[in-house]
């Protein structure tokens, strides 16, 4: 017997092809490996989603705490925000090509800015990510869009057409 059939995908896979695990047959998962993945993957997207909505839920009701953590953070780690805001900085940089209106990009944010005074969580997202896993977006006025914090960080750098913008600009 060097052999199981993964219950998952109904595979007949080697041995090694199955996590180990006590008290199951022969010790080994009953999934083979490779759906073992695919199923912690999609618990993590949805955790992921979870974690965010849990962690704004506190940070609205410890608003001045979550900022003097914030604060320290920053203070603490003054290297890592430079880094990630100039790298930022830099893929925006590269992304923004010629035909962009900067104007248009501006009032964008702008929107979002007088949005968050009123109270509103939200972000300016990249229709198009750009620093997508298997598409670069360009850092244009048409790829940007204001939609719900919690959304756009479950998006992360995936597309996700599905994203419901809040907010319609008219950028014409
Ligand atoms: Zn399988």
């Amino acid at each position: 017997m060097t052999h199981r059939t993964c219950t998952m995908c109904g595979m007949e896979k080697a041995f090694d092809q199955f996590n180990k695990h006590k008290g199951c047959k022969h010790g080994l998962s009953p999934t083979c490996r490779s759906c073992a993945n695919t199923v912690s993957k999609a618990c993590k997207q949805a955790n992921k989603a979870q974690t965010y909505a849990t962690v704004r839920a506190w940070v609205e009701r410890n608003r001045d705490r979550s900022r003097e953590i914030k604060r320290k953070w920053k203070e603490a780690n003054k290297g890592a925000v430079l880094a990630h805001t100039r790298a930022r900085q830099a893929r925006q940089r590269m992304a923004v090509p010629a035909w962009a209106d900067l104007e248009k990009i501006k009032a964008v944010y702008n929107a979002a800015a007088e949005l968050r005074a009123k109270g509103f969580d939200v972000h300016v997202d990249h229709i198009v990510p750009l620093s997508g896993k298997d598409v670069t977006g360009f850092h244009v006025e048409y790829n940007l869009r204001i939609v719900d914090a919690s959304t756009n960080m479950a998006k992360g750098n995936k597309l996700a057409p599905d994203v419901v913008p809040i907010a319609a600009l008219d950028l014409a």
